[in-house]
């Protein structure tokens, strides 16, 4: 299968050395997110991977959305890049800029992403986006691209 190879070969899709060490224990339940920063790694790799289950898991309740949040819209995701992660307390904020293509064309995400941390587990919240005026989720805007 091209995507094991390709995570063998690359390791981590967030950047992390070995995918079995990395976001695989988060993805599949094993161990819960250390942190803000480690959460959101591990929800980029659950994009490249389509893990929506995962996706839904690690939303916080008042914020998940009711429907699916893969689009099937041949997204190829190419990297993560993560800038800053402000932890205070029981919010945290991370501040990253991911790259993917869609159709060969190349798009730039870059959002600042607030979680919260509720009985020691963190959860996504919302995100903001620093160089748009609208905010906009990574869903709805992967979604515009269908
Ligand atoms: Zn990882």
């Amino acid at each position: 299968m091209k995507l094991k190879k390709q995570l063998r070969e690359t390791g981590c899709p967030c950047g992390g050395k070995a995918y079995a060490t990395c976001c695989a224990p988060l993805l599949s339940g094993a161990r819960q997110a250390a942190s803000a920063e480690e959460l959101m790694r591990s929800r980029y790799t659950a994009y490249t991977l389509a893990d929506d289950a995962y996706l839904r898991a690690s939303w916080a309740a008042q914020t998940r959305p009711a429907t699916p949040t893969i689009s099937e819209a041949g997204v190829q995701w190419l990297g993560l890049d993560v800038r800053r992660h402000v932890e205070e307390g029981n919010e945290a904020s991370v501040e990253f800029v991911a790259r993917y293509k869609i159709d060969g064309r190349a798009y730039r995400l870059h959002e600042i992403s607030r979680f919260v941390r509720e009985d020691e587990c963190w959860y996504y919240l919302d995100g903001r986006f620093p160089e748009q005026t609208a905010s906009k989720s990574m869903t709805a805007r992967l979604k515009e691209h269908v």
